[in-house]
């Protein structure tokens, strides 16, 4: 606690008079670009992997970047989520899950958690069809290997539960909203996006600018590659440099 409230004294002698001026802007409203929804993982910083400013970034976490699909629940991530894309104007949501998720070591030992976290095991209810289509379809991997494969799937499993909010469905159809799956690295501090063409994580550099870098080695993240993701995300050519 002590290092928490030396903190706050720094952050108000030397943050705060060198941004005086964003902070007077914010303190008229915010308008930020993007939703990034992550896990509460104390090794993710949304703004320092991104190097974004305050207001740049709206923020939702929750154990396993997790969202209850549309009606399943009457949580926040739902109510925020509509005021993300109907009061703030979104266009963009990220949900980036991460390597060595807790979250997703228990979705894959779930009898353990009934009875020590039930609340936990019931959340993770939220990422069942994570877990079923792991167990079904990586019938031949280790524990380590099951739990990246968990990882890049559940993003995936996410963005369809996204996908079942009014909000989201309309504007996805009005093809005002672009949802992008990432994978943050902790070992490395590398991110790594989905790209629902190949069905595989690549560098977000690589979409970005497919056409400028046409030598540069695509490092396929192969594990996701089988089987096909049913998943309708933006195409490549959508892929814009907006953020
Ligand atoms: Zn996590």
């Amino acid at each position: 606690m002590k290092k928490l409230l030396e903190g706050l004294q720094e952050f108000r002698k030397t943050y705060v008079p060198a941004h005086q001026e964003l902070l007077q802007e914010l303190s008229q409203g915010q308008k930020p670009g993007v939703m990034f929804i992550t896990c509460a993982d104390s090794r993710i910083d949304p703004n320092l992997v991104t190097q974004t400013e305050m207001g740049e970034l709206f923020i939702v976490r929750n154990a396993g970047n997790i969202i209850p699909p549309y009606g399943a629940t009457n949580g926040g991530e739902g109510a925020t989520i509509e005021y993300a894309i109907n009061a703030l104007g979104i266009e963009q949501i990220i949900v980036c899950g991460h390597s060595q998720c807790g979250a997703m070591k228990g979705l894959l030992h779930l009898n353990k958690l009934q009875e020590n976290m039930p609340l936990v095991y019931d959340w993770l209810k939220h990422a069942e069809a994570t877990r079923r289509l792991v167990r079904d379809n990586y019938p031949d991997h280790s524990d380590k290997e099951l739990l990246e494969i968990a990882v890049a799937e559940n993003v995936i499993t996410q963005i369809e539960n996204l996908k079942t909010y009014p909000s989201v469905h309309s504007k996805l159809y009005q093809g005002k909203l672009h949802i992008y799956a990432w994978i943050y690295y902790i070992e490395t501090g590398e991110v790594m996006a989905y790209d629902p063409v190949n069905h595989v994580y690549v560098p977000p550099h690589s979409q970005l600018l497919p056409d400028e870098n046409p030598d540069e080695p695509i490092q396929k993240f192969i594990r996701t590659s089988a089987p096909p993701i049913a998943c309708n995300l933006v195409t490549k050519e959508t892929v814009g440099a907006s953020y």
